[in-house]
């Protein structure tokens, strides 16, 4: 078998019309987003018009960070110590760190093997612990069932905040990821579907609830020089009781997300016949699942996993060792310690340590890799080739 030399963590340059505008930015001085002359909407305020556009949101504030965007959602909510605020047991640091920055403590959800929330669980955490929101986190790009969750939180009475890090584009029964709640939060941090570095945005259709978060983001009491900001008058009882908690988006980085929007649909589509090619070829082979996407999920392919449900720890390991060998980078989030972007609960030591014996199994069986859309679709057939063959190996090593 071949090696495979290409890189997953290579994103794409930024295009030329990006990097234009961004000179453009650079060349006026003007890089702070309030730093604009007589009424024109900067880059920053231009962004946000247009990604509210593209959300189908009323509202959207561009800030520093996905991060950022999930801390503020939870304060502009009110959450903060002595809270509970649920959220997936399988997820990324960012999130529980979110929670943890307001002061709130993270009551963790069981997932499902198809990397979803388990909703029963969902159910009885909230009937347990009184939470003051759920923080749902579409991880790796699965949607649950939002129908069913949304009808669940309706009847607790539990606000939603969604961490659409993975879900920038995708959608429910043709609604968008991020507008089931009263929160969408987006990343543009250089693996996410756009790339300007670090970013987010906060989206939302509750003008009050957007007003604190432009207000918490360090508005300088400048929140008329927004593009996708509730009426001044919404602002009148709010403005002086909401703490400046800094993190606005600059010029130069909403200079080169803004062509970026333009070619997001273009990219979805390049991504699913990547990853599609992928998983159509690995799904069904022996020893190994694919996690089922439900029919309403329009999803966006930018990563790709697998669970190797029977498998022992060692043929995990070899599957794992095997891959790299042939250049191909698959995270484990069942291995002992984590390893760059991987984490799972037992090393988040910040949060009340809580049994997730459901999720501890999924994960130490589940493999992960990204598709960055420098892979052609020949690399992605090698790539799975590849992941096939030490699969089998492993498979065959095991049962000797
Ligand atoms: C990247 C990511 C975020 C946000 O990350 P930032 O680096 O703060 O922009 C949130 N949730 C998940 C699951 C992520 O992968």
């Amino acid at each position: 078998m071949q090696p495979f030399t290409g890189s997953f963590t290579q994103q794409e340059p930024i295009a030329d019309d990006a990097i234009k505008a961004a000179v453009e930015v650079l060349r006026s001085g003007r890089l702070h987003r309030y730093n604009t002359v007589g009424t024109e909407l900067g880059p920053v305020a231009e962004l946000e018009k247009a990604y509210a556009a593209y959300q189908g949101s009323a509202y959207c504030l561009a800030c520093t960070s996905g991060g950022y965007a999930m801390a503020t959602a939870l304060r502009a909510l009110g959450a903060g110590p002595g809270d509970a605020v649920l959220t997936n047991g399988f997820t990324l640091a960012p999130v529980p760190g979110a929670i943890a920055a307001v002061g709130a403590d993270a009551v963790l959800v069981e997932i499902t093997s198809d990397l979803v929330l388990d909703l029963a669980d969902v159910e009885e955490k909230i009937e347990a612990t009184s939470p003051k929101a759920v923080m749902l986190s579409n991880m790796r790009g699965h949607l649950c069932d939002m129908d069913a969750l949304t009808a669940l939180l309706d009847r607790h009475n539990v606000p939603l905040i969604e961490d659409c890090a993975h879900t920038m584009g995708a959608a429910w029964n043709g609604r968008k990821s991020g507008s089931f709640g009263i929160a969408g939060c987006f990343s543009t941090q250089t693996y996410k579907h756009m790339n300007s570095g670090e970013g987010g945005f906060l989206t939302s259709d509750d003008p009050e609830f957007m007003a604190r978060a432009i207000m918490l983001s360090g508005s300088y009491m400048l929140y008329d020089r927004h593009g996708a900001a509730p009426a001044p008058e919404v602002f009148t009882d709010i403005r002086l009781d909401t703490p400046n908690m800094s993190g606005r988006m600059d010029n130069l980085r909403a200079s080169i997300l803004l062509p970026q929007l333009s070619r997001l649909e273009t990219n979805i589509d390049r991504w699913n016949a990547r990853h599609d090619l992928v998983a159509d070829r690995l799904r069904g082979m022996n020893g190994i699942y694919v996690p089922h996407r439900l029919e309403q999920e329009r999803y966006v392919g930018s990563s790709f996993q697998f669970l190797m449900p029977e498998a022992s720890k060692e043929t995990v390991q070899q599957v794992v060792t095997g891959a790299k060998a042939l250049g191909v980078e698959l995270k484990w989030f069942g291995a002992d310690s984590p390893v760059g972007f991987t984490s799972n609960h037992q090393s988040w030591r910040y949060v009340t340590p809580q049994d997730l014996p459901k999720t501890d199994a999924i994960l130490a069986g589940l493999l992960d890799m990204r598709i960055p859309l420098t892979f052609s679709l020949a690399d992605c057939a090698h790539v799975a080739d590849i992941i096939a063959h030490v699969v089998a190996r492993a498979l065959q090593k095991g049962a000797a």
